[in-house]
Parts: C-alpha cells; structure tokens; sequence
C-alpha cells in the first residue's frame, strides 16, 4: 500500500509516493507559489502524474502554519498565502482521494518515530532548529496536538525574562538563543572581533561554515560553537524534566553537523537525556504525512 504525502513550505514543495516502510518511490518537488490559486493548481497538477502510475490510497498533507487538522484548514502561514484556507477538501476533490493534514513539524517527528531516528520510541520530541525553533511532542505513540492544535512551541519556554523580544510577543524565548540565526549572530559578532580569525574569513556565516572553521582548528569558530551547545543543552535538559521522553530528534540545518554538535551537547546533558540527529533529514515531512495518510485509512 502507498500513500501520497506532501511537505508544503515557504520556499518550496515536495511531493512522494511512499510505502508503509517509509520508502520514497517517487518524488517531485515543485516551487511555492506566492498565491493561493497558483499554488493549489500548481500541487494538483505535480499530483496527477504520481497518482496515475502509483494509484496511493489516500493523500497526507504537511503544511508550514497554523493547522486546524479537524476542519483540514490551514489558519494562517507566515511564508504561504494561506488564510483559512479549506486545503484538504480542495485537494482531495481535484485529486479524488481522501486527505488528511497536520503541520510540518508534527508530520517530521511522525516519520522519524516509525522509520526514522527515534523509531520505536513513543515518548518522543522532535528539536527543529532553523530560522526559529520549531516541534513536536509525541506521548504514548500519539502525537499531542492540544484543543486548538497549537502544542508543540518548545523554542518558547522562557530563556530570559529581560531578554531578546521574540516575534511570538514573549521576550527572551529560548529560540532568541539556540536557534541557528542566534548562533549565526554570536558567530558574526566573534568574527567581527577577531578579524584575523579563520572564522573571520570563512564569511558568509551560516551553520555549515561555523562548523567548517571550528573543525579546520579555529579556537574562535571553537568557543562559539561550545558555547552555543552549551545553551541548546539547557533547553534540551528542561525539554527532558518536562516530557522525560526516551529521544529528542534535533532537525534543521544546524542538525546536519550530526556528531560535530552531538559530541559538543553530551557534556552538558543530562544522563537521562537522549538525543539524536533526524534519520530522514529533508525527507522527514513528505514520509510523516504519508504515514498520517496511512494511520487515517486504518482508523
Ligand atoms: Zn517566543
């Protein structure tokens, strides 16, 4: 049996044919249209093809934003022109399968607990470290969504009480300094002061060029990053007490450094804390939507 999952997000849209080991057989992405109508017909047209050679049974979409996975409507999405937008019904109309919905993130750590880094785990979160930070909180082998689908901000827990303001409207969120453009502006501000530095010279800084530095022996590139895990393990540590799950997936560009960060986080975590690098990486958003798919035709 397969099904048809879909990871829409702001830059762009990925969809596969997946079967219930959570093989991709077939993927094609696609940009992210800036309105609605475009992009809706866009998907639809991507879709077709898939559905004609692979004939899946039904249709799990993953969306960046704020979902109402009961009505299948997209609320609102900060980088698509969604605003209550009946996605599920539209899609399985064009499409003439059954849809299912459910954010991004919740759709990730869906993959990566049944065929990914914390596969068999039940009492699971997912970390997405990127821009923000994103995720997702699985208990009990289900994933806890909360009465308006709003569960899962762990990069909003207090940090600071006098620190940064966060977009959220909260000041000193833990995402002002774990997030990746946290560590790309201590990085920034270190390279500034030690201009002859090899992290100086590896500018344009970003998650993969800090960690190039540091594993070139640049003692700046080094501290920076050291004190970064040093802050991501505090959040982690506090996501332990709270949920005490078996795993924490860390997703996102700076999860791609793998055993770099894992290796700089162990000394500041807890005994009971494990953490692991996603398994699926980008992939991880179209396998968990066809999963949700495939949960939903069995309920
Ligand atoms: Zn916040």
């Amino acid at each position: 049996m397969t099904c048809l999952g879909m990871d829409i997000g702001g830059t762009g849209i990925q969809l596969g044919i997946v079967d219930g080991e959570g093989q991709i057989l077939s993927l094609v992405s696609i940009p992210t249209a800036s309105d609605s109508e475009t992009l809706i017909g866009s998907i639809i047209k991507a879709a077709r093809p898939l559905i004609d050679i692979h004939h899946p049974r039904a249709v799990g979409i993953g969306s960046a934003g704020r979902i109402d996975c009961a009505n299948g409507t997209v609320l609102r999405a900060g980088n698509l022109p969604f605003k209550n937008e009946p996605l599920c019904r539209k899609l399985s109309d064009a499409l003439g399968l059954p849809a299912v919905i459910d954010n991004d993130a919740n759709c990730a750590l869906i993959a990566e607990a049944k065929a990914g880094a914390c596969a068999d785990h039940l009492d699971a979160l997912m970390v997405t470290i990127g821009t923000g930070i994103g995720g997702a909180i699985l208990i009990s082998g289900q994933i806890y969504r909360a009465h308006n689908f709003r569960a899962g901000e762990v990069g909003h827990f207090i940090y600071d009480r006098s620190g940064k303001p966060c977009p959220c409207g909260l000041h000193g969120c833990f995402e002002q300094y774990a997030s990746a453009t946290a560590l790309i502006e201590a990085a920034t501000a270190a390279a500034d002061e030690h201009p002859d530095s090899l992290l100086s010279a590896s500018r344009p800084l970003n998650g993969k060029t800090i960690f190039k530095a540091a594993a070139d022996g640049c003692p700046v590139a080094n501290e920076v990053l050291d004190r970064y895990a040093a802050t991501l393990a505090d959040g982690l540590n506090s996501l332990v007490k709270i949920f005490m799950p078996t795993c924490i997936v860390l997703g996102g560009g700076i999860a791609n450094a793998g055993d770099a960060l894992l290796s700089r986080l162990t000394p500041h975590l807890l005994p009971e804390a494990v953490i692991r690098t996603s398994a699926l990486g980008g992939n991880a958003g179209v396998i968990g939507a066809a999963f949700l798919a495939m949960d939903s035709l069995s309920r």
